[in-house]
């Protein structure tokens, strides 16, 4: 399971990476998914996407990695150095990238085992805008793994690494609660975007699909801005 998890974990972030896709450049970006024991997969801080090897993801303790959160750590450095004691291997080179914590969260909900976290242009066109939370309040199509039938969760802007984390959760849990599941799309802020999904393919699928609905999105505001038909639940 290790092994396999980490396997479909490095295919999946090189075909998030592609330059073609446009959701990243560089080191942007990060990618995880849940070994099944407690333990999961982080892509390594600074690592690119498109070229990661299975060298450049760091396995870390869940509960410990979520332990972070209500700790006391003061600062970026500190952060790190917390993080990188909740490695399994602490040995292995690899220091886990400073959104770890936001992975977490996300894998400990029912249903998730891979996320995908990306800066593709087309969404941050989006959420760099004014009309950010307004193009998302709706849903545009009867078939959309990404806005139904649960919506997105829309997080405003937050500093990466710690105090992103902590805005993630207080949004993430009431969601929970309302909905009784998980998002599958975070949309953040002037940052990017989250696939939450069973497999690392459906993570694949709501990041494409999330790229084009941006588009899509986008274009609507030539033509008087988006129309929801009305599909699925009020949100
Ligand atoms: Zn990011």
């Amino acid at each position: 399971m290790t092994t396999e998890s980490l396997t479909q974990l490095v295919a999946m972030s090189n075909t998030l990476g592609r330059p073609e896709n446009d959701y990243v450049i560089l080191g942007e970006g990060n990618t995880s998914a849940a070994v099944g024991d407690g333990t999961f997969w982080v892509k390594a801080s600074g690592a690119e996407l498109r070229t990661a090897g299975p060298e450049q993801f760091a396995r870390v303790d869940l509960e410990r990695v979520l332990a972070v959160l209500d700790g006391d750590a003061v600062g970026e450095e500190q952060v790190r150095q917390q993080l990188s004691g909740a490695k399994v291997g602490p040995a292995a080179v690899a220091e886990p990238s400073i959104e770890t914590m936001m992975h977490a969260l996300c894998l400990r909900c029912d249903g998730v085992s891979f996320v995908g976290h990306t800066h593709p242009t087309a969404i941050n066109v989006l959420t760099c805008s004014k009309a950010f939370e307004q193009a998302l309040s709706g849903r545009l199509f009867a078939e959309d793994p990404v806005a139904g039938p649960q919506p997105p969760l829309v997080v405003p802007y937050t500093d990466p690494g710690l105090a992103l984390a902590r805005a993630i959760r207080s949004r993430l849990t009431p969601y929970i609660e309302a909905h009784g599941t998980a998002p599958k799309a975070i949309y953040l802020g002037n940052h990017g975007f989250v696939a939450l999904g069973a497999t690392a393919r459906e993570v694949e699928l709501i990041t494409a699909t999330a790229v084009k609905t941006a588009r899509v999105l986008v274009g609507t505001f030539a033509l008087g801005g988006p129309h929801f038909p009305g599909l699925g639940e009020a949100h």
